[in-house]
Order: structure tokens, then sequence, then C-alpha cells
């Protein structure tokens, strides 16, 4: 076991066990995982002054930043391990090397420290301190805020070096077993990269978590009154159901209701319609003279939108060889030149809606507004223009889908994006990668991406009006 499998287990038990005895054929790219890491080399580049290197010659020579190390050891009498710390840092002391040590080190996104930095940075020091022959009392925590590097102290006392022994153990017993189960907090699979394999084993078998709304307690709450899976649910008396769910309160009924025909539509793959007439003839009335579709790409990280791309829709239903896509590139996260792009769109065809899918795109636009000192009344009168398909299709339709995001709905639709494997993370990366070599390819591959991502928008917009046409 290493340092990988004890991060992983502190997220999912059963990710450890398939990052150890899993197929790799089944495992996807994680874009998550390329922009940790590359995040995780410039910071620590940074922090060292650039004074990094790779490997046990680079501890010899006593280099202030020493990454790329793996050292090997025995835990206990018969449990062999290995670490891989991100980062060995020199500091003060006496070591087999010289009159200098090392202390591990870690990287971390956003502003909490968690078990997975505490207990990465106890299990390094366990097998660096018998390889350098010196005690480390402390490891740090590295993170960047506001593109300043900080730094957290963290001490490697006792009480928190037994308790990694024991999860250790833990990991240790669960190696060697039989797979375990997929985890009950499905949010974690979300950016892991065995979520395909795992999402099929829990299609067929049923599970709750599968269900749209269904999080890890209503699950244990249905399963405890006997509901153990989507099948059982789907039959389910709506009335009954409610009776049980009094967690929600006066939603109860409305959720029964919701859960039920969540799950038939799963099961039976045909989606469910909710009556929503006026919606819809209120949206087809709004758009029937045009409208835009607005997509952004950003890094949450610098809170920096890179890319605002408008697709210029002047009837539904035409070929889409016939549409315009406007992409705003803003690279040094110039404002002004951005925003001035933007205003101009928007007000170029004044009474135009602007379909979007999630509620960034209108939030971005009111601060945008705001920005440039718009009235209330000017603010207001924009973000009404705004409409978001997301909350709309969720009021209309029940999707035989596990979750309702742009790429689930418009690919259940039939819609392709032309780049293979596509997500916002994988744009996101493509930026990172823009940065750092300046090569202009990623950002016509990020260009292509939303435009697509505008086009899916586009095909759900179509399918809600055509839809609630036919049936009414
Ligand atoms: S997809 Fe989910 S259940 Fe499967 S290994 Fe990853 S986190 Fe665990």
């Amino acid at each position: 076991m290493n340092s990988l499998h004890l991060k992983s287990f502190t997220r999912c038990k059963r990710k450890a066990w398939l990052d150890f005895k899993g197929k790799k054929s089944f495992q996807i790219w994680s874009p998550h995982k390329a922009i940790d890491k590359v995040n995780q080399f410039q910071i620590f580049s940074k922090f060292c002054n650039g004074e990094i290197y790779t490997g046990l010659k680079a501890c010899e020579n006593g280099y202030q930043g020493v990454i790329g190390l793996k050292i090997k050891g025995n835990l206990f009498q018969n449990i062999n391990a290995e670490i891989r710390p991100q980062l060995l840092l020199k500091t003060k002391g006496k070591s087999k090397w010289g009159q200098y040590k090392y202390l591990p080190a870690v990287y971390k996104l956003g502003h909490k420290t968690t078990k997975e930095h505490l207990f990465d940075l106890a299990f390094s020091s366990m097998l660096l301190e018998p390889f350098q022959e010196s005690k480390i009392e402390k490891g740090l925590v590295i993170s960047t805020f506001y593109k300043k590097v900080k730094l957290e102290e963290i001490y490697l006392n006792k009480k928190l070096r037994k308790k990694v022994l024991n999860v250790l153990l833990n990991l240790n017993e669960c190696l060697e077993g039989s797979i375990p189960e997929i985890t009950q907090d499905r949010k974690k699979c979300t950016i892991c990269s065995w979520q395909k394999f795992c999402d099929k084993e829990a299609k067929e078998n049923g599970y709750l978590t599968d269900i749209d709304g269904i999080g890890s307690k209503t699950a244990s709450l249905l399963k405890a009154n006997g509901i153990t899976n989507t099948q059982t649910l789907a039959l389910y008396n709506e009335k009954q159901l409610g009776d049980k769910l009094s967690k929600f309160k006066d939603q109860k009924y409305e959720k029964a209701s919701i859960f039920i025909k969540q799950s038939k539509a799963y099961i039976s793959g045909e989606p469910y319609l909710i009556s929503n007439k006026n919606n819809m003839e209120d949206l087809l009335e709004k758009i029937c003279s045009g409208f835009y579709i607005f997509d952004i790409e950003s890094n949450p990280d610098d809170k920096h939108d890179f890319l605002y791309g408008f697709l210029k829709v002047n009837k539904l239903f035409t070929k889409k060889e016939d549409l315009f896509y406007k992409p705003i590139l803003n690279l040094k996260n110039n404002k002004v030149e951005s925003y001035r792009k933007i205003v101009e769109i928007l007000f170029s065809q004044k009474e135009w809606p602007v379909l979007h899918y999630g509620e960034t795109e209108k939030i971005a636009i009111i601060n945008i507004a705001k920005n440039l000192n718009f009235s209330f009344e000017e603010i207001d009168s924009l973000a009404s223009r705004f409409i978001d398909l997301h909350t709309l299709i969720r009021k209309s339709w029940i999707l035989p889908l596990k979750n309702y995001g742009l790429k689930t709905v418009s690919n259940w639709l039939g819609f392709e994006w032309m780049q293979k494997n596509v997500s916002g993370s994988k744009a996101l990366y493509w930026w990172i990668q823009y940065q750092i070599t300046e090569n202009e390819i990623f950002l016509k591959k990020i260009i292509l991406y939303n435009k697509n991502d505008c086009m899916a928008t586009l095909q759900i917009a179509e399918y809600l009006i055509k839809n609630q046409l036919k049936k009414n």
C-alpha cells in the first residue's frame, strides 16, 4: 500500500481497492487529478524559489525542495508500505545527509485542511524518519489564496500518528479483501476516475442514490423503511411514502411523488411530463423572434471567467450551419475590454432573451452590470432577459436520468460534442495548459468546447418547445 491508496481510502474505500486491484482499462482519465498535479507543481516551485529537484540525489545534495521520491519501508512485521511525499522541504536539523533534514509538505486546494492532508503528512513522516535518520515534529500544508502562498504547520503528535496507524491497518485489510460497496455519498463520485465503472454497477443493482434528489441520508431513511432499491421505490404508494418522509415537512408528499416518478422514469427509460403548459407558452413567446444562448468557462480558484460564448439564434429549428457563434476571450482578466464586448452584443438586440443552463451565467452578468455602474432598473431589466433552462426543464419534465446536468441531458437527447470525453474540468485543464505554454491550440479546443455547450443548450430548448407543443 502507498500514500495514494491512503488518500483514496479517506475519500472512498472502494476507490482505494480499485486503484490497487481494479482493471485499469475501466478507469477514465480525470482532469481534476491532472489540474491538481499542475497546480501543485507550480505552487511548490514558487515556494522553493525554483530550487526543486527530483529523487534521492536531490536529498543528498541538500536542495530546498524535493519531489518524486518514493520510500519503501515496513509498518509492522509483515506490512510493506511506500510513501510518495508530495514535497520534501529542507529545514534545520541533522540527518544522515548532513546538517539539515527534510519535512513532508502537501498541497491544499481551497481553504479547508482535511483528514486527507493530515494523514498524508503523518504517514510520510513514519517512513521518512527512519529513512533520513532524523525525527520529524511537524509537516506543512501549502496553499494559495488570491495568488499568495499560504503555509500551515501541522504538529505530527502521537495521537495523530496512532490514528493514522489504525487507518493504515484498515486500509491493508481492505486491500486484501473483496471489493467494497459503492459509497453512500455519491457526490464524491463526480470527480472519480472509476465513476463509469461504479455507475454501471449501481444502475444494475438499483441503487437508491441513483435517483435525483436522493442523497445518502434519504437513502438510509428509505432503507430503514424497507425500500432498498429503485424497483421497490418505483412501485410504492405515493401517500404511504410521503408519510415516511416527514423530514421534508410540508414538501413530504410532493417529494414522495417526485421520487417515485423519477424511479419509474429511470427504470423504464421513458420521460415523464409534469404539466407546465404556461411556462412553455411563455418561453415560446419570448424566444420566437430570436434569442441568444450564453455560456461561460471559468477558473473558480482564480475567480476568473476566461471565455464568454454567445450563440445568436434568429429562429428556432434553423440549420446549425446558419447560427452565428461569438466567443469573447478574457485572457488577462482584462475586464474593461471583455465587458465592453459583452454589453455590445447584449444590447445589439435589446429585447432578445438570453438562454443559459444553470445559474452561473446570470450571476456573472449581474456582477458585470454592477461593475459597470448600471442603475438598479437597468440591472433588473437585463437580469429579466435571462432564462435558465436547467430550472425550466426540471419544472417541466422528469427525465430517465441520474442528474440534470447539461452533459447528461443533452447526451440523452442525442447531442454529441465534437471533442471526445470533454467536460468543464477538461476545459479548465486546457486553460491551465494554455497559460503555461501559450499554445493557441488549447484556446481553439476551449472555444470549440464552449460552442458545443451552447449548441447543446439550444438542443434542450428545442426539445422543450417541440415536445410541449406536441403534448398540448
Ligand atoms: S465512483 Fe464513487 S463509489 Fe466508485 S470508487 Fe469512485 S468514489 Fe468510490
